[in-house]
């Protein structure tokens, strides 16, 4: 089955076409600053990137300039539109409606409309992808895949927080966590490669990139994550704080005189990472001064001191851990985070293989020692593969 993986962000439309019974990618592609003159960027079937400068005024003219591509005949990645089967779309916000995927129709469009609400930068375009893909492939099924949904199974221990009821139930407010498309397929993952059945599995799923959450996987299913209401909450990200002390945000907008608009971007742009160091969102910039720079080895510090938390916790909530599982950008390829996050951690039963560890990045691998009780993994992930295999099986 031939699906179409569609990302799309306020001023972008990412997009995969995904051969699923291979799990193939036939070809990838980006607009890039949609609302005027936007760039095109795609893989060529020879896998080269090919750029261009296209007018894309809104979500539907963007799709326009995809699919032209998809269709043109140098590439031949498709010879009609009939060839997409199914079209899957990342939706970030699902409420506590959607614990799973679904097909797209009327209904759902409208509840995604009202969880705009909850991810007001995230919902909205989302939703413009959807309708773009109405319009110019009306007849093609489309289905919802949502980050919040695999989160669902979460206990109320575990998503309520501790502020008057009444506030849960007028507006929603609990731990509504994210990624869940990516911890899904880690965990699957990492399940399949251990040869332990899903419904077994007890797992610590550690997704670690410029936004980072880490959930606790009991049973193949969610029971706690770090990010919470918002992607805000839990470990430090590359320019969000994660946890602070919430009494911190009325002192600084007393101090500084900030809006909550102003505080809101302070907390999710000029943190984490970045705020630290003062050097870059981007670990590997911060890597490359942390011998002569202080800030950025505090930086460091606090990033790994933040998952340690999170892994510690988990650790007593699961009870018996399988696995420790390292993805996205930082888990993937920064050794020197993975070591530091289980050191010490021998009596536990969870003993890095340093070696291996250093050696690896970007791999399905077990980083564990022969007698490690808990295996620690690196599992790469694939959200946009996950996204095409759960549009395959809602579809049919
Ligand atoms: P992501 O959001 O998953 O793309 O992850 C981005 C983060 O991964 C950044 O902080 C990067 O510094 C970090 N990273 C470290 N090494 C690499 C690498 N080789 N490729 C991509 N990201 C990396």
């Amino acid at each position: 089955m031939k699906v179409l993986v569609i990302n799309a962000g306020s001023s972008s439309l990412k997009y995969q076409l995904i051969e699923t019974d291979s799990e193939l990618v036939i070809t990838k592609g980006i607009v890039e600053k949609i609302g005027g003159e936007a760039e095109f960027s795609f893989t060529n079937k020879n896998g080269e990137k090919v750029k261009s400068k296209i007018s894309a005024k809104n979500h539907t003219e963007a799709l326009k300039v995809v699919i032209d591509s998809l269709l043109d005949k140098t590439n031949n990645f498709i010879s009609s539109l009939k060839e997409i089967d199914a079209i899957g779309h990342r939706v970030v916000h699902g409420g506590e409606e959607f614990f799973k995927s679904v097909l797209i129709d009327d209904k759902v469009i409208k509840s995604i409309e009202k969880y705009s609400e909850l991810a007001p930068l995230h919902n909205p375009p989302n939703l413009q992808g959807i309708l773009a893909c109405k319009e110019i492939l009306p007849s093609t099924k489309q289905v919802a895949v949502f980050d919040t949904a695999f989160h669902q199974t979460m206990p109320e221990s575990s998503y309520m927080y501790a502020l008057p009821y009444e506030l849960y139930q007028k507006y929603g407010i609990r731990r509504y966590g994210f990624h869940g498309t990516s911890h899904r397929y880690v965990t699957m993952k990492a399940a399949e490669f251990l040869g332990i059945k899903i419904e077994d599995f007890n797992a610590i799923s550690c997704h670690l990139g410029n936004g980072s959450s880490i959930a606790a996987i009991k049973g193949g299913k969610s029971v706690d994550t770090s990010m919470g209401f918002t992607p805000l909450e839990g470990v430090v990200m590359g320019t969000r704080s994660g946890s602070i002390d919430p009494a911190i945000i009325f002192f600084l907008m007393e101090k500084e005189n900030l809006s909550p608009k102003e505080i809101n971007d302070l907390l999710n742009k000029k943190s984490g990472l970045l705020g630290l160091s003062g050097i870059s969102n981007d670990l590997r910039d911060i890597f490359a001064k942390k011998d002569e720079d202080k800030r950025a080895k505090i930086a460091i510090e606090v990033l790994v001191k933040s998952i340690r938390r999170y892994i510690g916790a988990y650790m007593v909530e699961l009870g018996r851990v399988d696995a420790i599982i390292f993805t996205a950008g930082i888990g993937e390829n920064e050794w020197h985070i993975r070591e530091n996050c289980v050191m010490g951690l021998e009596e536990y039963g969870i003993i890095l293989d340093k070696e291996k560890n250093q050696n690896t990045r970007a791999k399905l691998s077990d980083l564990s020692m022969k007698g490690s009780k808990t295996k620690i993994l690196l599992v790469p992930t694939n959200e946009e593969l996950m996204i095409a295999l759960e549009t395959k099986w809602i579809v049919g």
